[in-house]
């Protein structure tokens, strides 16, 4: 039986936050585990710092588990020494994560070995579409489906696209609340392996979750309208998904969210208190002046100590400025 995505949807809001784990199923509370899932694009910035402190915070205040997961599986968008920046950064800031890190391109071989399964279950097609056909042909900049009943075949250079579900795969977060999507996004077939062979975010994200064990995720709002697109690959590989905690973006001066893309400037460990402390009241949290001075790990201790799910905002963006 697949499991539907509204098994997933759980409001620990409304029960003892402590019981969370309890509302789980089938993961028990002590293996419960969270992840930080950055790409090696560069290094950290105060937005990646967000969701790092966030997805710390979460699975720290749950007596989870927090595993860092290295997500290099897009060669092109990598920046050479930036994981190994990354790993510093985590531990300058005292976010000491559990058990060895993931590098997601050593699961390729299990990602192939899914996407021929879901092909041999007749849930994929290939598509040899442009960016440019796309457009021309849709609105919103959706796929329309239009190669669903081709039959192209999936050798070559051709993306493949997993067909959409039937059912309603908007969700309750944990932050924001109820997520619902244009009915748009629910029917359209998306990729899952890419046209120029690389493994699918959407994909690997899942798979790797999955095998993990990872029963909570935290991460930017960002990836709000991901998630409806990894119901629907949960749902087909019959797996219980995780609950989303889905934090605010950090926005500049501009409105653009920072981001490595836009030059947001790297985190230095010599300032690791104070943005710390920036991070943590980013998130809706009242860390005391006084903490500004402390070491980063008494910083974490007393975010972890203090933390408070409610007031983490339930906004989508919040002007950062650095002073
Ligand atoms: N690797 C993604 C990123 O850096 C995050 C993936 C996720 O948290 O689901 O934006």
């Amino acid at each position: 039986m697949p499991a539907s995505p509204k098994e997933s949807v759980r409001n620990p809001r409304v029960h003892d936050q402590r019981e969370l784990g309890g509302s789980i199923s089938p993961i028990e509370k002590p293996s419960l585990r969270g992840r930080f899932a950055p790409s090696p694009s560069g290094p950290l910035h105060f937005g990646s710092l967000v969701a790092a402190v966030g997805s710390y915070l979460v699975a720290r205040y749950y007596g989870a588990e927090w595993q860092v997961r290295i997500e290099d599986i897009d060669p092109p968008r990598e920046v050479e020494g930036a994981t190994d920046t990354i790993l510093r950064q985590l531990e300058a800031f005292g976010l000491h994560w559990d058990g060895p890190i993931i590098y997601q391109s050593e699961n390729i071989p299990r990602f192939k070995d899914i996407l021929e399964w879901l092909k041999a279950e007749g849930l994929l097609y290939a598509c040899d579409c442009t960016r440019k056909k796309v457009n021309q042909l849709s609105d919103n900049g959706r796929y329309p489906n239009i190669c669903q009943h081709k039959k192209l075949s999936f050798e070559g250079e051709v993306a493949w696209k997993l067909r959409h579900g039937d059912g309603d795969y908007s969700f309750f977060d944990q932050i924001q609340g109820n997520c619902t999507f244009d009915e748009s996004l629910y029917r359209e077939d998306f990729t899952v392996k890419r046209k120029d062979g690389l493994m699918a975010y959407q994909l690997a994200v899942v798979i790797d979750d999955i095998d993990a064990g990872i029963d909570h995720v935290v991460r930017g709002i960002d990836l709000l309208d991901s998630t409806p697109r990894q119901l629907r690959l949960y749902e087909v590989l019959e797996k219980p998904a995780p609950l989303w905690f889905h934090l605010p973006l950090a926005i500049n001066n501009d409105g653009n969210k920072l981001s490595k893309q836009n030059h947001a400037p790297a985190i230095e460990a010599k300032n690791a208190s104070v943005l710390l402390h920036q991070a943590i009241a980013f998130l809706g949290q009242k860390p005391p002046v006084s903490l500004r001075s402390e070491p980063p790990e008494i910083i974490i201790d007393w975010a972890i100590e203090h933390f408070q799910l409610e007031t983490i905002p339930q906004q989508q963006q919040i002007l950062y400025s650095e002073s």
